[in-house]
């Protein structure tokens, strides 16, 4: 049985039609740059999302900096976030000269854990930025209510979030700030870097409109230091397509994980932990396991795709060696590196290939 892991391939195929029209229609109006697409695209996503404004971008490292920029955080700034977690976040952080101040996570959830966020707040703290990992969201009522008790901004990082929910809101109108991202893999992906940031207040909407290209508040008037960090309209057109069709590509991938969670029932490896106040759009389906090089082998041994998100915690990368840090410091963030395990996951995945898989894990417990 050959299993692919994330299946891009399928859902191509699946809305190729569609899509493929759409391509050309950009193509023939050579509207490549700030197309009417992506306007129309921007609407689409803050209405998907329940916000006001959704302002696309180039990826979802560039969101990230747009909205740090956008939330004014400078140089000398502290902003608390998780050590767990792809590193983009941490890295715009200390891109912009501020400091990334890591917390431990949650050991179910495995999200930043809001009971040791007030203990990291000083003086110079200005914003949280939460991750709604692998597709589901934080305990954004905690996170938010510590956020306005020390005046600070949250910023949501839903790369792997987009259409999860908190409670009755989106991934992206959980704060004042949030983004996603539009990398091939993630749960709603373009055809190559794509990205956007979500808010609700037209002055910080603005900004980031203009930053977003050069700081240029008129051509060639330039208000502010910006960054060129357009979408394509090209990737504008895919998401609308693409967008259309996701509530039906979440529903299959929360069925593809219910598949899971009833195969692979055993006690010696755990499962993802299910906030009932939340929906998960499944980013990725990851277990737990203490012997993670055997299932690794076992799972190669049959083929069978896998991946690890993350083997390392930031805080022990050595781009933030000056950050002083040392193991042992997140002891919660170093053990579920080590023992944490990424199955395919992805809308098209079969009960028959999730009980293949399954097996091929239970085989070796
Ligand atoms: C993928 C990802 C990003 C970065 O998105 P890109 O579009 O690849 O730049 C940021 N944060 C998290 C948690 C991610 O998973």
């Amino acid at each position: 049985m050959k299993i692919d892991f994330a299946n891009l391939k399928k859902a191509h195929l699946e809305y190729a039609d569609e899509i493929n029209f759409a391509i050309q229609k950009v193509i023939q109006n050579t509207s490549f740059i700030m197309g009417e697409e992506i306007q129309a695209l921007e609407e689409e996503l803050a209405n998907f999302v329940g916000c006001e404004y959704a302002i696309t971008c180039s990826n979802g490292t560039s969101a990230l900096l747009l909205a740090l920029m956008g939330a004014g955080i400078q140089a000398g700034d502290e902003v608390i976030t998780s050590p767990f977690s792809f590193i983009a976040g941490a890295e715009m952080i200390a891109l912009l000269g501020a400091k990334p101040v890591f917390v431990d996570i949650d050991p179910q959830t495995f999200h930043i854990h809001p009971k040791y966020i007030p203990q990291a707040i000083t003086p110079k703290t200005k914003a949280i930025m939460p991750v709604s990992l692998f597709g589901q969201i934080p305990d954004m009522d905690t996170i938010n209510a510590i956020a306005k008790q020390h005046h600070l901004i949250v910023i949501e990082d839903g790369a792997q979030s987009f259409g999860a929910m908190y409670k009755s809101r989106k991934s992206g109108n959980q704060s004042p700030l949030a983004i996603t991202s539009f990398f091939p893999s993630k749960p709603l992906g373009c055809y190559g870097d794509g990205g956007a940031v979500f808010c609700n207040d037209k002055n910080l909407a603005d900004k980031i409109k203009t930053l977003r290209i050069h700081g240029q508040s008129k051509r060639y008037q330039h208000s502010m230091i910006g960054l060129n960090a357009r979408l394509d309209t090209l990737q504008a057109a895919i998401l609308r397509i693409k967008l259309k069709h996701y509530p039906d590509q979440i529903a299959r991938r929360q069925k593809v994980a219910m598949l899971y969670n009833k195969h692979l029932q055993n006690k010696s490896i755990t499962l993802p932990y299910t906030d009932t106040k939340t929906q998960n759009v499944y980013a990725q389906y990851c277990i737990l396991t203490s012997d993670r090089e055997g299932l690794q082998k076992n799972l190669s041994s049959y083929e069978i795709p896998y991946a690890i998100h993350y083997p390392k915690p930031l805080h022990l990368q050595d781009c933030f060696a000056y950050l002083n840090y040392h193991q042992g410091d997140f002891g919660i963030a170093e053990r579920v590196s080590n023992e944490i395990l990424s199955l395919p996951m992805n809308a098209y995945l079969s009960e028959d290939e999730i009980k293949y898989i399954s097996k091929a894990i239970l085989e070796c417990l």
